[in-house]
């Protein structure tokens, strides 16, 4: 079943048609700048992502030479995450609309994290490397 997400003010809405990824929490020094906290995330092939953007309020954010961040520019919400060669796209799993249906599997990037919170996933140092990349597998359930 698709779900659906938008931004906080509605201008931005998508539909994903394909499956999505257990949700991934990242604390690079990056993502907490951009949300304020951290990152929880879903991805999907880009191809099943679907967006309706008719006040041209997605704007993209160049935030490293490998990456940009896509954000509504009338409220301010966050939304994608773009690796520049990847054929996938993470989602920001809070701007899904309803029930999504995921659960977080993991924590990346927590050396980075802030001092004032605990982790509640474990910890997986693996996915440092690859980063927000998390390998999404093809059809069926993901990894
Ligand atoms: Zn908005
Ligand atoms: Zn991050």
């Amino acid at each position: 079943m698709p779900v659906a997400g938008s931004c906080l003010c509605g201008a931005v809405t998508f539909e994903v048609t394909g499956s999505l990824r257990p949700v991934i929490n990242c604390h690079c020094g990056q993502c907490r700048k951009w949300t304020g906290h951290y990152v929880a995330a879903t991805a999907a092939w880009k191809q099943d992502l679907h967006v309706h953007d008719s006040r041209v309020a997605l704007t993209w954010y160049r935030s490293s030479d490998q990456a940009q961040r896509g954000f509504c520019k009338k409220c301010g919400s966050s939304l994608f995450w773009q690796r520049d060669d990847a054929d996938t796209i993470t989602i920001l799993a809070g701007s899904i609309d309803g029930r999504t249906g995921l659960a977080t599997k993991a924590e990346i990037y927590i050396d980075d994290k802030g001092d004032y919170y605990n982790l509640e996933f474990p910890q997986v140092d693996t996915f440092k490397q690859s980063g927000h990349n998390v390998r999404l597998s093809r059809g069926g359930s993901s990894e």
